[in-house]
């Protein structure tokens, strides 16, 4: 197979999968923590590429209540039954990180029309930087639409119920983060 420019693709693999590149992309995000609605859209994405990436930014100017280890440790946990879902974590343009992991995605999930403006800007701005890379958008699940992180922090340190929001490990994760703070 030749690509646009008439070169032999040095990324075509040898043996039972020649002629096939593997299709690799990358859910970045602060997942702090995971929610079901993050869950829904890595389940989904992990369906349509060979190797799914879900990379916790490491982004100096939010002020996290989980650390990035812990934030990698928990997608790890609600991700263990996806073979394909590899967990990482960065702290540079997401461009560079997509290209590092020989992917050529970026998927985000939208849950209204503020998410799209703001998530507009962020694809046109990679696409600024890198063209080669396309970012792939996944409409929510409508029963996840109102959800976000921010609201499941809010609620818990409440002591609000947080089940049907998040997976269990997360659920006691964030009883016993809020349960330190007050101590
Ligand atoms: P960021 O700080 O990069 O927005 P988030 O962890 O809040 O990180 O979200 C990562 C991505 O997941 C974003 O594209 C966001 O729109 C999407 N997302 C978050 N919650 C949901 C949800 N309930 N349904 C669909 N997409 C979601």
């Amino acid at each position: 197979m030749n690509n646009d420019n008439g070169q032999a693709n040095e990324a075509l693999s040898s043996g039972g999968n020649a002629g096939k590149k593997e299709r690799v992309a990358v859910y970045p995000g602060s997942f702090d923590p995971v929610t079901f609605g993050h869950l829904d859209i890595i389940r989904r994405s992990a369906r349509q590429f060979d190797r799914l990436v879900v990379a916790v930014l490491n982004n100096t100017s939010k002020s996290p209540m989980f650390t990035v280890e812990e934030r990698k440790e928990l997608l790890a946990e609600v991700t263990k039954d996806l073979p394909n879902v590899e967990i990482d974590s960065f702290r540079d343009l997401t461009v560079r990180l997509v290209k590092s992991k020989d992917g050529d995605v970026i998927i985000r999930g939208i849950r209204s029309v503020t998410d799209f403006e703001y998530e507009l800007q962020l694809a046109s701005t990679n696409h600024l930087l890198d063209p080669e890379i396309d970012t792939m958008f996944m409409m929510t699940n409508p029963k996840y639409s109102y959800l976000s992180s921010s609201i499941v922090k809010e609620i818990a340190m409440f002591h609000g119920e947080v089940t049907e929001l998040v997976p269990p490990e997360v659920e006691s994760r964030l009883k016993a983060k809020i349960e330190a703070r007050k101590g």
